[in-house]
């Protein structure tokens, strides 16, 4: 594999005295982890680029054998300043790092969800004054983007739509919705609100930017968050999701 692409590091290690790993999210290939070979002291290859939260333009190529990747060089595109400056949206922004790690394996088409995170990014470091409920938005708005999207429209066994459903129930092993009639004792769900629904469809529709003018009510938030950690966490400890990274071997 040769590649030239725009990637975000997420995280980086010394495995030598001088070489380093780098682990990062391309646009195309979901999570990957490649060796910076004399990472630590080139500052002609890799001047600067290589800490978290660095927007890199890498070139990147198979190593012996395909058997792992090598970072050929990189040069600096955007290493969010501002951001990284103010504890408090750094600290935003690496609980979203971890999350889009949980969801996006290596492998993973992370076209969309790459593309909100550098949305997400520049939003934060542009803007200083960030809601504390950007990190929420951010988990429904990836999981939705990254093959975790609910159909929330209408009662999933009535057809019943969702403006005439006063207490609706979320399936969370599903991703669905039913009304009070249709629920059964036995479904796996959680009892919702019509307007938090209503909420997390104006989210899905909407970017980074327009959430720092938004004023959500706190219950909403609360359902919200509650609907997506149940249907997340419910699918990846069902095992669909699987962390290659430990894997690896670092000599
Ligand atoms: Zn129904």
């Amino acid at each position: 594999m040769n590649l030239s692409e725009k990637m975000l590091v997420i995280r980086t290690g010394r495995f030598k005295e001088y070489d380093l790993w780098v682990r990062f999210l391309s646009p195309s290939k979901g999570i990957l982890t490649g060796f910076a070979f004399g990472g630590c002291r080139s500052r002609k290859r890799f001047s600067g680029c290589l800490d978290a939260l660095n927007l890199v333009l890498f070139k990147v190529s198979s190593g012996k054998g395909n058997r792992y990747l090598v970072l050929e060089e990189g040069s600096l595109i955007n290493g969010y300043p501002e951001l990284k400056k103010d504890s408090s949206r750094l600290g935003m922004a690496l609980n979203s790092l971890r999350f889009v790690q949980q969801i996006c394996p290596e492998g993973d088409d992370s076209s969309r969800i790459y593309a909100l995170l550098l949305d997400y990014l520049e939003t934060m470091d542009s803007n200083s004054c960030i809601p504390s409920f950007f990190p929420l938005l951010f988990r429904a708005r990836a999981a939705f983007s990254h093959g975790y999207q609910p159909f929330i429209d209408c009662c999933c066994r009535c057809s019943l739509k969702l403006n005439d459903i006063a207490q609706p129930v979320f399936l969370f092993a599903e991703g669905r919705i039913v009304c009070c009639r249709c629920s059964h004792s036995n479904d796996r769900a959680l009892n919702t609100r019509r307007e938090s629904l209503i909420f997390l469809k104006t989210l899905n529709t909407s970017s980074p930017a327009q959430w720092c003018r938004w004023t959500p009510d706190s219950s909403i938030l609360q359902d919200c968050f509650q609907l997506v950690e149940s249907f997340v966490e419910y699918h990846l400890d069902d095992g669909l999701i699987v962390q290659k990274f430990n894997s690896l071997e670092f000599k």
